[in-house]
């Protein structure tokens, strides 16, 4: 047995007047039962309602780490034994003050299966609430996860973080990828692209009250390969959204449908769609809420837009092999807001 005062790990027994000093951590539970009962029998202790051999087992497992109150005997006779035996009774932590941020708090009773405390120097009652505030590694873990296809409840469940933390982490960071691309999109209207390719793809909302959903259009383009995209209705007063966005374009290549009949230098023909379709599907494999056949759906439009913008910076995508000035400075542009966000 060790005799040094140093190391934390060190317990320390009474026994008729004996220190006896233990490395709890490095002993099994059996082993160090046997020590303790051995102790208690040198204590000459006769317990009437437990068996000393059993109160011996349930200290050691406390001593180990067991919470003391799960331990079959009753933690007051528990404290007795622990008490004679010299041993230091485990602290246990309490929340510090809401208010006054003093750590001076009491226990003081319970109300629906919950610990209530004291402040003993602002006489504040309160819970001990749990805090569900998310790390830096965790924040962007779950951008990840969302862009990964994952639901906003899926996410909750494997975190284990409220729906509504995740909910409003996604939303608060989609907000700021929208704006700032926003204003990406605004600077790179300087530029002139050599070719656009246009198309809209569908989604719907999630009406929760009522029979019918609502459908969604999101227009996508891609300039040099860079994406732009606008969501809402199949008309032309969603298209001039998207219009408005564009930098100018020497060729412009979309389907056969009517509103684009509007763009200079058009050409209709489903043989170069094939990129932005690609764009398409490459949304829906990374969002959940765009996927077909799943119950993440759409409950605003909103969401959408932040979640393609989420998308857009976070996994930015070219489709151009050829780099030009304009998919040059987005690319610039995308990086930057990315570091910006996380
Ligand atoms: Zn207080």
């Amino acid at each position: 047995m060790e005799l040094e005062r140093t190391t934390r790990f060190l317990r320390k027994f009474m026994c008729k007047g004996y220190e006896i000093y233990v490395r709890v951590s490095e002993m099994d539970l059996v082993t160090l039962a046997q020590l303790i009962l051995l102790i208690l029998r040198n204590l000459n202790f006769k317990p009437r309602k437990h068996k000393l051999e059993d109160i011996a087992y349930a200290i050691s497992a406390y001593l180990l780490g067991v919470q003391i109150t799960k331990l079959g005997i009753p933690a007051s006779t528990l404290y007795y034994y622990t008490k004679k035996l010299g041993v230091k009774r485990r602290k246990e932590e309490r929340p510090t003050c809401p208010s006054c941020n003093s750590n001076k708090v009491i226990k003081n009773g319970s109300s629906r299966g919950k610990t209530k405390y004291k402040c003993k120097t602002c006489k504040r009652t309160f819970y001990q609430t749990p805090n569900h505030k998310l790390g830096r590694d965790q924040k962007e873990r779950i951008l990840k996860e969302y862009l990964n296809r994952m639901s906003m409840r899926g996410i909750a469940k494997v975190e284990g973080k409220p729906l509504t933390t995740v909910y409003s982490l996604i939303k608060r960071k989609g907000v700021e990828a929208y704006v700032n691309l926003l204003v990406l999109q605004e600077q790179l209207k300087g530029f002139t692209a050599k070719v656009t390719i246009l198309d809209e793809s569908w989604t719907y909302l999630r009406v929760r009250h009522g029979p019918k959903r609502e459908d969604i259009w999101i227009w996508n383009a891609l300039a040099d390969g860079t994406p732009f995209f606008t969501t809402g209705d199949r008309d032309y007063g969603s298209f001039r959204f998207l219009l408005n966005s564009l930098p100018k374009s020497e060729v412009n290549y979309t389907d056969n449908y009517s509103v684009y009949q509007v763009l200079d230098n058009h050409i209709a023909s489903k043989k170069y769609t094939y990129t932005v379709e690609s764009y398409n599907s490459y949304c829906r494999a990374h969002l959940a809420r765009l996927a077909r056949d799943t119950r993440g759906g759409n409950r605003s439009k909103r969401m959408v837009d932040y979640s393609l913008a989420l998308l857009n910076v976070m996994y930015p995508v070219i489709y151009s092999r050829e780099i030009t000035p304009l998919n040059e400075a987005y690319r610039k542009g995308v990086q930057n807001i990315r570091e910006n966000l996380i």
